[in-house]
C-alpha cells in the first residue's frame, strides 16, 4: 500500500533520478561534479535550496598538491604558510602544495551558471525541506510549502540536528570573526598566509590570528579559536584590533574595514553518519566532512562528491561507503579533541611540535587523512606524548576529557 506521501506525490509530476536537498558547499559540489561526468548527463536532477545564495556570505579556504576542480576561482594562491607561537615561528615552503582561497560568491555563481546551462538535467527549487523519507524504491522530499517531490535517491547537506552527549562526545567549536581591510601603505606580505599566529594570550583555549593577504594593503585578519562556547562579537573584534595595532602598528585612522565573515563550525566526534538509509546520503556538515579537529571541510567536500558521481557513473548507485572514512584518523581526530577540550592551551605547543618536527607536506597530508602507517607514527612520534597518554585513557574509558 502506498505511503500518504507516495500518494501526494503520484498526483504531481515530480520525477528525478537524484534530489539534492541543500544548495550549499556540499549540494552544489555534488550538482557541478554531476554535470562534469558525461556519463550521468541523462540522469534528472533536482535541487532544493531556501536561499538565492547570491551573498558572498563565506569564504573557502584549502590546500591542495593536485588540480581540484574549483581552482580558477580563486581570489588567492600562495606557496608559502607561517606559524607563529611563542617557542617556534616559521614560514613554511609548501612545496607541492598551494594553498588557496575562493569567495562563497563566486563558486555559487559559478555553479548555478554551469546548471542553467543544462536544464534538461538540472532543475533548482527555492524551497524549505520538511521532511525526508524512503519509500520502497526511492525516496520522497516534501517541502514546507506543499509540493512533494520523488526520486530515486536523495542527497542531504541540511545542517545536522545534534542531541548532544556530552558524556560520550566532545564538542568543540572552530568560531571566528574576520574583518577584510584595506590600509594606506604596504603592511602584509601577500606571499605569505599567517596561517595560525598563536603570540597571542590563550585564556585556556586555543585562539590564534589567521591572515589572508590578498595584496600588500588589503587581507582578511580573522580571530578565531577553537572552544566549546562563542564569544561575544566586542571581543573578536578587541583581539582583531590588537594584532592591527601592537602587532602590525597600524592606527585606526590607517586602515578601514571593507567586509566581515563570521562563522562557527562544529568540531565533534559526534557520529555524523554519511547515510541515513539504503537511498539517502547525507553531504557536507551534515556527513561529518567539517574535520574535526581542524574545521576545514571545502575539499572533504570535493571528495565525497567525486566518490559519489564515480560510484554513480560506474554502477547507477552510490558506493556502500559513501566517504571512504578510515578509521584510525577519525581515532586522531577524537584524541586531538580530547586534548583541545581538558587542556585547550597545548594545542599551540602541540600544532608547533608538528610543524616543527615534520615536512609541511607530511603534516598537510596527515590532517588529509592520506599518510601510511609509518608518517603516521612518525607524527605520532613527534608531539609530546603526556596530554596523548592521557587522552588515550579517556577515549579507552569511553568518558570525554574535561578540564580539571
Ligand atoms: C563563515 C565560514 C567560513 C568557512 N571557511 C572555510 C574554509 O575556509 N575552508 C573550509 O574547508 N571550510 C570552511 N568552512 C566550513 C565548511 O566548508 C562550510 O561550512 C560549508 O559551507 C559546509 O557545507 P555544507 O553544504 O555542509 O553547508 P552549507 O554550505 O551551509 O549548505 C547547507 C545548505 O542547506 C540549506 N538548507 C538549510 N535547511 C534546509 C532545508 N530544510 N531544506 C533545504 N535546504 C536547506 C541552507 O540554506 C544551505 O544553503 C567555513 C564555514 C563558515 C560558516
Amino acid at each position: 500500500m502506498n505511503t500518504p506521501a507516495e500518494l501526494a506525490v503520484s498526483d504531481h509530476d515530480h520525477d528525478y533520478d537524484y534530489v539534492l536537498v541543500g544548495g550549499g558547499a556540499a549540494g552544489l559540489s555534488l550538482a557541478y561534479h554531476l554535470a562534469q561526468e558525461p556519463r550521468l548527463a541523462g540522469q534528472r536532477v533536482l535541487l532544493i535550496e531556501p536561499e538565492a545564495k547570491d551573498q558572498n556570505d563565506r569564504t573557502w579556504s584549502y590546500w591542495a598538491a593536485e588540480p581540484s576542480l574549483f581552482d580558477h576561482l580563486a581570489v588567492g594562491e600562495w606557496d608559502k604558510i607561517a606559524y607563529r607561537s611563542p617557542g617556534f615561528s616559521h614560514v613554511l615552503q609548501l612545496h607541492a602544495y598551494r594553498y588557496r582561497t575562493l569567495r562563497g560568491l563566486d563558486f555559487y555563481q559559478c555553479v548555478q551558471q554551469a546548471l542553467a546551462t543544462r536544464p534538461a538535467q538540472f532543475t533548482l527549487v527555492r524551497g524549505t525541506v520538511a521532511a525526508l523519507t524512503e519509500t520502497a524504491t526511492g525516496v520522497v522530499a516534501r517541502t514546507a510549502a506543499g509540493p512533494a517531490y520523488r526520486a530515486r535517491y536523495a542527497f542531504d547537506s541540511r545542517p545536522p540536528t545534534i542531541e548532544r552527549q556530552p558524556d560520550k562526545y566532545r564538542y568543540l567549536l572552530q568560531h571566528f570573526v574576520g574583518w577584510e581591510i584595506e590600509t594606506d601603505h604596504d603592511v602584509f606580505d601577500p606571499s605569505v598566509v599567517e596561517f595560525m599566529d598563536f603570540r597571542g594570550p590563550q585564556h585556556h583555549e586555543a585562539r590564534f590570528i589567521y591572515v589572508l593577504p590578498f595584496g600588500p594593503r588589503r587581507a582578511l585578519v580573522e580571530y578565531t579559536l577553537f572552544s566549546a562556547l562563542v564569544l561575544e562579537r566586542a571581543e573578536y573584534e578587541t583581539h582583531i584590533i590588537d594584532y592591527l595595532h601592537n602587532m602590525l602598528g597600524l592606527t585606526s585612522s590607517q586602515y578601514r574595514i571593507t567586509a566581515e565573515e563570521i562563522g562557527a563550525i562544529p568540531m565533534t566526534d559526534h557520529p555524523l553518519p554519511a547515510r541515513a538509509g539504503a537511498r539517502i546520503i547525507n553531504l557536507g556538515t551534515r556527513a561529518g566532512r567539517a574535520k574535526p579537529s581542524t574545521g576545514y571541510a571545502f575539499q572533504r567536500i570535493q571528495a565525497q562528491s567525486a566518490r559519489l558521481v564515480a560510484a554513480l557513473a560506474a554502477t547507477g548507485h552510490p558506493p556502500a561507503d559513501p566517504t571512504g572514512d578510515r578509521w584510525q584518523f577519525h581515532w586522531f581526530d577524537t584524541l586531538l579533541l580530547d586534548i583541545m577540550q581538558r587542556r585547550g592551551e597545548l594545542t599551540r605547543d602541540l600544532f608547533a611540535q608538528l610543524f616543527r618536527r615534520n615536512p609541511v607536506e607530511r603534516v598537510l597530508r596527515f590532517l588529509d587523512e592520506k599518510t601510511s602507517w609509518a608518517d603516521n607514527l612518525r607524527i605520532m612520534n613527534s608531539v609530546s606524548a603526556g596530554p596523548f597518554m592521557r587522552s588515550i585513557g579517556q577515549v579507552l574509558r569511553g568518558r570525554p576529557g574535561r578540564r580539571a
